[in-house]
């Protein structure tokens, strides 16, 4: 009898996966399309930033890209992101080095620290992703549009449901 083969998230590393695994390994949560601020210790007020180093605190709000659909947490013009929004971040394998930007519940993350996916992950549940809308863990039902609020006022949207992390 053949034993199961194990999938290739617990096998590979990121550096190793192709791209068609890569993309598989996003989750599709968006919290990666929230605004994020900085605490810089070299300025008096939080301000937004595109630029951060490892150590400070990142804060995340509950306002997201105009260009993500809030329902299905995808991006609606993927192939342009990265030229329609120049602070889109795109994570790819060469750089891995700022991944604490992202949520500690980015699916790249946990693989990246050997955290494993999530039981809620779309590959654990037949490509769906249901249960990551259940749990709580995507965007759905919790943010506001960038283009609906005051960005100077950002502070007000400070969110700690991004940080959360579940498994
Ligand atoms: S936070 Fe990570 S896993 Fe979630 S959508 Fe963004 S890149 Fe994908
Ligand atoms: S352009 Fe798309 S992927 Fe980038 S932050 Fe906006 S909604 Fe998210």
């Amino acid at each position: 009898m053949s034993e199961k083969q194990a999938p290739f998230w617990e096998t590979k590393t990121l550096e190793e996966m192709s791209d068609k695994e890569w993309e598989a390994i996003c989750d599709g949560c968006a919290k990666c399309c929230l605004h994020k601020f900085i605490d810089d210790e070299t300025v008096d007020e939080l301000a937004p930033t595109a630029v951060i180093f490892e150590g400070e605190q990142v804060h995340y709000t509950n306002i997201v890209c105009s260009l993500l659909d809030t329902k299905a947490c995808s991006c609606t013009r993927y192939e342009e992101r990265t030229k329609l929004v120049p602070d889109c971040v795109k994570l790819t394998k060469d750089n891995l080095g700022d991944i604490f930007y992202m949520p500690s519940s980015c699916s790249y993350r946990r693989l990246h620290e050997g955290r494993g996916l999530p039981s809620w992950h779309p590959l654990l549940n037949k490509g769906k992703k249901s249960k990551m809308h259940q749990l709580g863990m995507s965007v759905r039902n919790k943010v506001v549009y960038d283009h609906d609020v005051e960005l100077d006022a950002f502070e007000d949207y400070i969110a700690l449901w991004p940080l959360e992390d579940i498994d």
